[in-house]
């Protein structure tokens, strides 16, 4: 009999929930709480001390002993810094556990070594920690002890923002008021506001830990610097949704407990297509708590592979030549009163509404495809997005064949008569067909798809925080909507007007639906006709964020300032740097004193073997040839290590942002490879007994 897990009793248990405030804040403080957490505002400093208390005296119960403020800096990970509840104690000596509204509200972290892109000049460290009140407080167990987590926003002194959280919740105000625009119009004057909801999916792969260790490119770098392929690789296809392995079903077992226990809804979990890979999706939750908990599932996926004897591998691809890991973004509105604005819904009114948030979501995606891009971008993300990978570089949406086949009748006469498969349809008398039950048919090689009742992008990195992508689709629907409304508020004939703007829309922006083959150079070619961008790089997609129009938009909607985009420009040049730099310093570092030593002495090895074998008067051509192969690629890894030493040392003396990153990509880069390209060509050929790391079939194939 295995250990019956009561879900429900376990679920949430280690966070403040509303029902936990329910039960114990007064009424009228739980009622302040629930009012600004729906609708905004400021809670009374009153209130926040009475919070406060009962939060630090369920967080105690529950063994606390610890608070923090948990933020989101630009490195794309979470922050954290604890102070006790310790008070200073009464004359007596007795002291008693304290957390007052004041530190709940705000922190004031020394955050000088963030980074702030030059927005937070270092004689003005101080940062401010903010709590964001609608994502609720939870509590880490680890060996630190129990430690209550604030999630909070980080700013500048002057009030800018220096996390991925803030510009989010800006995003989601904007695209609130601009939907509740549109749902107006069609009637819907219930609604008081309008949620983006998200579900990632996160993929992951499982290495062992002892293994690991004998790596330093995977301990420094995340990813594999070197390895030569396995002889077998994901060609059989027997990987995904194959049976989970004991030991990796142990640690889903363990993850999924930890989970709930945060109040993170983990529901699916299976076997991706590279061996080792593996993929987690939470049930969709309000945008600004999703990035909260995928932080958590990605913080929890590490530590609890260290009790399974395990590490888990976040990179966006850790093993040349195999599957790389992203995060499908998921991506709904809907509003307070439960309408899912991307749901066709059953009546014709709703039809027409849906259409209209269709047209302005492709319009939005047309004319900013290239923020997307950028949002999605991170070092690692470089080896799929435009590297022979799925999905590609360029932006592009899949609407699925019924859709397609509306959008082009609309386009072509202004009516969406008939639908494909049966059913008839007259926009406006009729209804749409259920596009969910369409969705099974799904493109898997779309970056942005339909899927139902939801658009799926699909880009964003395994590593990647979700907080820029979700920003960048909010803020630019929310201006799509706006320009909606704005027409449509003045219409005089609503009816008419509406259809006009969904067929212009359609229209002017139908170069953005694809719904063929994105792996193709096919469809690179005709991208490109048809004036999509095709960016190919993260460093490539970093100045999207200052064009005239990505600075019109945010400014806009409150989202970033001219300065904040300065600030995240540099950062985003400086993390690229420092990224290839680590990668490059190690790979010097392993080539000189592991490979190249373990082929020097292979070669030794050789070298006395064919002695021995012509003293002993035989034909020793084989083992002649071989060192003669092995030996050719010893001198190229010396050639081109040398050549990496200088390139680096070069790279890393250089003192503006912009250009160093991209002589870290255009320069650095290649001699990376150059160096990789021997040296994994003798892995193929040197004795394992004597090559000094795990190989790529050790790494993959033995979990
Ligand atoms: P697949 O692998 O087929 O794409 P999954 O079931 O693994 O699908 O993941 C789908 C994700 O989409 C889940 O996280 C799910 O909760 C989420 N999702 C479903 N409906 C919505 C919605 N309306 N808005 C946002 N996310 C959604
Ligand atoms: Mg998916």
């Amino acid at each position: 009999m295995s250990e019956v897990i009561n879900v429900e009793e376990l679920f949430a248990s280690k966070v403040f929930t509303r029902a936990t405030m329910r039960e114990r804040l007064p009424k009228n403080v739980y009622k302040e709480v629930i009012k600004v957490m729906e609708k905004g505002g400021e809670l009374s400093l009153a209130a926040a001390d009475v919070v406060a208390k009962e939060m630090k005296d369920w967080a105690v119960e529950n063994g606390a002993t610890h608070y923090t403020h948990w933020f989101q800096p630009l490195t794309g990970i979470t922050a954290e810094k604890h102070d006790s509840f310790v008070s200073h104690p009464d004359e007596s000596g007795k002291m008693l556990m304290e957390f007052s509204g004041k530190e709940l509200i705000k922190g004031e972290p020394d955050a000088s070594s963030f980074p702030s892109g030059g927005l937070r000049a270092t004689f003005e460290a101080r940062g401010y920690t903010a709590w964001d009140i609608t994502s609720p407080a939870f509590l880490k167990e680890d060996a630190t002890g129990v430690i209550l987590c604030i999630p909070t926003a980080f700013c500048s002194y002057k009030g800018e923002a220096l996390d991925k959280k803030t510009p989010l919740l800006r995003s989601m105000e904007a695209i609130s008021q601009q939907a509740l625009r549109i749902v107006k119009l069609f009637g819907n004057t219930e609604a008081k506001k309008v949620v983006a909801s998200v579900g990632p999916e996160q993929e992951y792969f499982l290495v062992d830990r002892e293994k690991y260790l004998k790596r330093p490119d995977l301990i420094f770098a995340g990813r594999t610097l070197f390895g030569a392929p396995a002889p077998k690789g994901q060609e059989l296809e027997d990987h995904y949704f194959g049976t989970i392995r004991e030991r990796v079903g142990a640690y889903m077992k363990d993850l999924n407990i930890e989970l709930w226990k945060l109040g993170v809804t983990a529901k699916t979990q299976h076997n991706e297509v590279a061996p080792a890979q593996h993929e987690l999706a939470p049930i969709y939750e309000t945008a600004n708590i999703a990035v909260d908990h995928n932080q958590l599932v990605m913080e929890t996926m590490k530590k609890v592979a260290g009790r399974h004897g395990l590490t888990c591998l976040l990179h966006e691809k850790p093993f040349a030549g195999v599957n790389g890991s992203g995060k499908h973004n998921n991506w709904s509105l809907a509003t307070d009163n439960g309408v899912n604005l991307l749901d066709p819904g059953d009546t014709p009114n709703e039809n027409i509404q849906f259409l209209l948030v269709l047209a302005c979501i492709i319009k939005a995606v047309d004319r900013h495809a290239d923020l997307l891009r950028q949002s999605a971008s991170d070092v690692g993300n470089d080896h799929r997005l435009g590297a022979n990978e799925a999905p590609p570089a360029i932006i592009s949406v899949f609407l699925g064949e019924q859709l397609e086949d509306v959008v082009k009748q609309l386009v072509e006469t202004g009516e969406a008569a008939h639908v494909l498969q049966g059913g008839k349809l007259e926009t406006g008398v009729s209804t749409l067909p259920d596009f969910t039950k369409d969705a099974t048919d799904r493109n898997r090689t779309s970056p942005f798809a339909f899927t139902g009742n939801k658009f799926e992008f699909r880009m964003v990195g395994s590593a990647d925080s979700i907080g820029s992508p979700n920003t960048i689709l909010n803020a630019i629907v929310a201006e799509a909507f706006c320009e909606a409304a704005d027409v449509l508020e003045k219409a005089e004939d609503f009816d008419l007007a509406v259809h006009d703007l969904i067929k212009e829309y359609f229209t002017r922006h139908q170069r953005i639906i694809f719904n063929g083959d994105g792996y193709s150079d096919a469809w690179v070619a005709e991208a490109e006709r048809r004036g999509l961008p095709n960016i190919k790089s993260m460093i490539e997609a970093v100045d999207t964020l200052t064009t005239e129009k990505s600075v019109k938009l945010f400014d806009k909607f409150g989202i970033f300032t001219k300065a904040e985009l300065e600030s995240r420009e540099e950062v985003l040049y400086e993390t690229y740097a420092k990224t290839i730099n680590i990668e490059a310093l190690t790979m010097i570092d392993m080539a000189s004193k592991q490979i190249i030593p373990a082929v020097i002495k292979y070669t030794k090895s050789l070298a006395d073997t064919v002695i021995a074998v012509k003293g002993a008067g035989a034909d020793a051509s084989a083992q002649a040839d071989l060192l003669k192969q092995v030996t050719e690629k010893l001198n190229g890894m010396k050639t081109a290590l040398a050549k990496l030493e200088e390139v680096t040392a070069k790279a890393s003396s250089m003192s503006q942002a912009k250009e160093q990153a991209f002589y870290y990509k255009d320069v650095v880069k290649e001699v990376m490879e150059e160096l990789r390209t021997p040296a994994d060509e003798a892995e193929m050929l040197v004795d394992k007994k004597v090559w000094p790391i795990p190989t790529y079939g050790d790494l993959i194939f033995e979990v």
